[in-house]
């Protein structure tokens, strides 16, 4: 066992640091009250190989492991969450779900430009009514001659109104219950799918997140993305390894307004003295950092499992909800440290608390990862 980085971890910590300080640092705020995704800035993400970070340098990827692909995550949350959550979206959902079961064809027409940052990827799973319960999917394809017709609504995607290409699931043989969804790829611009209501959000609020509506919307056979009637399983599998990405964006979360946090408690004098030599101040900034160690060393053993090719199902279900709750707690602590300052935008505190709140429900609420983590540890 080896807690150490490696010198080449280090290296990339310090260079996507160094991007999210220096690119996204000084627009966090305006892109924030603006609700604006930067799609200008994904030349910049792709150019660090931040769009493909997991997928092999021939599919057009940076061929980084689980482990670089948390330092990432991290590294972007720290600064922007929201920008954290896209690129985890775009990442961790879409292109793995491609590269995980989409044929040889699949892979080199959708991941290559995706892993490029030459499109946007998009996944959408959540319904207005089969959200935790991801297995109500009403959404249809149903065949036709050599295409598929869908028809139904995808709600809360990311992505929904910018992405290039949507990863769908649909109901393919309502008989078979969740053997019976499968999973589409859908290209911005096919007839009869468009972009529904945009989500006017409590937080991460520059990552963008919209409905998308399905209408007679016909795709060919070879869109069909793995077996017909394996898309739910599917997704869950590509939901085990997504999490680890959302538990790393808790941590780099929380790391970041534990950091502006301890910043202020230096600076900010009361009674005579910086507000940090008070005990209850001390052991705030004590909980919030031991909490971000514990929750980065569950998000890494994840990964690292992962990295091994071992089923991570319990531990990345434990790391997502640990970190995101721990983040929730530790920007919450941080507005507290902050007194009246972390409740106005004029420092980062407030921001991070609304943030913060994501993580405890994007794949898959704190009470779904219980209900996953008791099925595991109650397994015959
Ligand atoms: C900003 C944002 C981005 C998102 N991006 C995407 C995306 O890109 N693609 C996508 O497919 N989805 C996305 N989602 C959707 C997200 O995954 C869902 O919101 C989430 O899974 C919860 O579903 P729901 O909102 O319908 O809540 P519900 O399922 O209605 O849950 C409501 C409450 O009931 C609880 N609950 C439900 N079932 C149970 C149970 N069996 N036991 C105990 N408690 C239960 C929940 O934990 C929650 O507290 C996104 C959501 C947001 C907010």
């Amino acid at each position: 066992m080896d807690f150490q980085l490696t010198e080449q971890q280090r290296l990339l910590r310090l260079a996507v640091r160094e991007f999210a300080e220096g690119e996204i640092g000084p627009h966090v705020m305006e892109w924030d009250e603006a609700q604006h995704f930067p799609g200008e800035l994904v030349p910049k993400l792709a150019e660090l190989g931040l769009m493909g970070i997991q997928i092999p340098e021939a599919y057009g990827g940076a061929g980084m492991s689980a482990i670089d692909y948390c330092i990432c995550i991290e590294e972007l949350a720290r600064i922007d969450p929201s920008i954290a959550l896209s690129v985890a979206a775009h990442n961790g959902l879409c292109v793995a779900h491609i590269y995980m079961f989409g044929t040889e064809e699949q892979k080199q027409k959708y991941v290559v430009p995706l892993a490029r940052g030459d499109k946007i990827g998009a996944w959408g799973l959540t319904e207005p009514t089969a959200g935790s319960d991801a297995g109500g999917t009403r959404t249809t394809a149903v065949q036709d001659g050599s295409s598929w017709v869908l028809n139904g609504s995808k709600t809360f995607t990311t992505h929904g109104r910018v992405g290039d290409v949507i990863v769908v699931m649909a109901v393919t043989d309502r008989a078979q219950g969740h053997r019976g969804i499968s999973a589409f790829i859908v290209e911005r611009g096919t007839p009869g799918m468009s972009p529904g209501k945009k989500e006017n959000k409590l937080g991460m609020r520059a990552s963008d997140t919209s409905e998308v509506v399905l209408q007679d919307c016909r795709v060919g056979a070879d869109h069909l993305l793995g077996k017909e009637g394996q898309g739910f399983a599917n997704a869950l599998e590509v939901l085990d390894a997504g999490r680890i990405g959302i538990a790393a964006l808790a941590v780099g979360l929380a790391q970041g307004a534990y950091e502006a946090a301890r910043r202020y408690a230096l600076q900010r004098e009361q009674f005579g003295q910086a507000i940090a030599s008070f005990q209850a101040i001390r052991w705030k900034l004590v909980d919030s950092a031991t909490c971000i160690e514990a929750a980065r060393l569950l998000t890494y053993q994840a990964a690292c499992l992962k990295d091994c090719g071992l089923r991570v199902t319990r531990e990345s279900a434990m790391a997502k909800l640990f970190s995101s709750e721990a983040a929730v707690r530790v920007a919450e602590e941080g507005v507290q440290i902050h007194g009246g300052y972390g409740f106005v935008k004029d420092y980062p505190a407030e921001k991070f608390f609304r943030d913060s709140k994501l993580c405890t429900i994007g794949e898959g609420t704190s009470e779904i990862q219980r209900l996953v983590i008791a099925r595991e540890l109650l397994r015959a």
